[in-house]
């Protein structure tokens, strides 16, 4: 079967070509900057990126998923000032910048699981790998393609004739139009290779080199650890939309002077989870989180279903109404599913019309139309849907042969024998011991109904 993928880089929707028929598939995923929790947006981002595995790996192609961890060096502002992410999270929590490193990237892989998101082959963090992006600054430095100001190494695009053509940057538009003072950068879109400390000052996260003591710039961490581990030109490269014209435009022109590659031979985007109209973010708008929607009683997997409704390629809307319509549905698939017996064998049809949904750009919404009518038709087994949906879910990731409808839940002993405490104390009036007993099993979550033989209890 033919994969089809849309590339960023070309516009269009391409035919998939490995660059190797024997190595495996090069994908390397930007991963999180870990100086808080991700958001669910960053969440849908990282789901999309799964499914785009998990669709090579359907058609038979071995993967080799690589995330980074940003865990320096990513400046508030994407101009190459403001304060470091890391030094601003780890003052707003009182702890070290390495403290926090590690704390929500252990977040970021509990996210991971709970979403049923395969874990990466290579997870590299930026901060154990600052030679090798040293390196990769002197092979830029040896081309002549950047200089030196008071505060850091810069990339000269200028010198780049390509420069931005990935987002299809007017450059020469952006230098005039821009208000943003440059400061001491030549171009609007120069960016920082290598910051240096400010003097006098000892930084958290600092290394020696030989431009000065100082930290990587952001972009530099990803065309140094992609190039490391899948070469110097692989398969496919992803992130959210947002990259585009920055960091993935910045990515191709180190890369470039570096390897003279374009890095990745496909760029692909994930749109946007937008909250009230505006992208979620972590600095601004309403922050949610896995955690977040865990505490609400919702089950992780009903926001990865969430998910796959739309096209990785459109914005999705958040809403509590849309999340719950998901629920529902998924609640549905589910009961369906354990409904029916094992045994059965993959209705070939509906497994070929799978996969050209799939095989299209990653369709997952057709793909889930597709699922409801296999749900729906009396021609086919209980059996055979089953075995059909376990193929499917090879790629969905919804777990539904894991899932089990829940037991209903045993009343403890002692809450029962509170009740009765309870009851007691109402025969012989003693009003106060009956409030406190109810008092006591309510804070327990449970209630008590009175019947006309007794009691019952409930939980709240
Ligand atoms: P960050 O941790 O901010 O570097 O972002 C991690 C990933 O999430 C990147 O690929 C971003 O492009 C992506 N991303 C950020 N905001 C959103 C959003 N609202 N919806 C979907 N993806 C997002
Ligand atoms: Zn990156």
């Amino acid at each position: 079967m033919t994969i089809k993928l849309y590339d960023t880089y070309a516009r269009e929707t391409r035919e998939f070509i490995p660059i190797s028929s024997e190595e495996p598939v090069g994908l390397y995923c930007c991963g999180p900057t870990v100086y808080n929790y991700a958001h669910i947006g960053n969440l849908r981002t990282y789901i999309f990126e799964d499914v785009l595995r998990r669709v090579l790996e359907y058609n038979h192609y071995d993967v080799r998923h690589v995330v980074n961890i940003t865990d320096v060096g990513h400046l508030v502002s994407d101009a190459d000032d403001g304060e470091d992410k890391m030094a601003a999270g780890a003052a707003r929590t009182g702890k070290t910048a390495w403290e926090i490193a590690e704390i929500y990237t252990d977040a970021f892989l509990q996210d991971l699981a709970h979403l049923n998101i395969k874990t990466p082959d290579i997870l590299c963090k930026a901060t154990d790998h600052i030679a090798e992006q040293i390196t990769a600054i002197q092979q830029i430095e040896a081309k002549g393609l950047c200089y030196i100001t008071s505060d850091g190494v810069y990339f000269d695009t200028s010198k780049d004739p390509d420069y931005g053509y990935l987002a299809r940057l007017d450059t020469a538009g952006l230098q005039e139009g821009a208000r943003v003072d440059k400061g001491e950068k030549r171009n609007h879109t120069d960016f920082a290779l290598w910051k240096f400390s400010p003097a006098n000052e000892q930084r958290q996260m600092e290394w020696e080199s030989p431009w000065g003591k100082g930290f990587p710039g952001w972009h530099i961490e990803c065309s140094a650890m992609a190039s490391k581990y899948l070469g110097p030109l692989f398969d496919i490269h992803c992130g959210g939309k947002d990259h585009i014209p920055i960091h993935h435009s910045n990515e191709i022109a180190q890369a470039q002077a570096c390897y003279g590659t374009r890095l990745s031979n496909y760029w692909m985007h994930g749109y946007f989870l937008q909250s009230d109209k505006s992208k979620m973010s972590k600095s601004s708008g309403e922050f949610l989180r896995m955690e977040t929607l865990i505490d609400k009683g919702y089950d992780p997997l009903t926001y990865r279903f969430f998910c796959l409704l739309a096209h990785y390629r459109s914005d999705i809307a958040f809403s509590w109404e849309n999340l719950d319509s998901a629920a529902i549905a998924l609640g549905r698939l589910r009961d369906a599913f354990y409904s029916w017996e094992s045994g059965g064998t993959v209705a070939d049809d509906y497994a070929q019309r799978f996969g050209d949904c799939i095989n299209d750009d990653l369709n997952t919404s057709q793909a889930i139309a597709l699922v409801w009518e296999l749900v729906k038709n009396n021609s086919v087994s209980g059996a055979d849907k089953k075995a059909t949906l376990v193929k499917f879910d090879e790629v969905l990731g919804l777990q539904l042969s894991v899932w089990e409808p829940a037991a209903e839940e045993a009343i403890p002993d002692e809450i029962i024998s509170l009740a009765q405490t309870r009851q007691n104390a109402r025969k012989s009036k003693d009003w106060d011991a009956a409030d406190a007993a109810r008092n006591a099993i309510a804070a327990a979550g449970y209630e008590v109904v009175d019947t006309a033989d007794g009691f019952e209890v409930k939980k709240s």
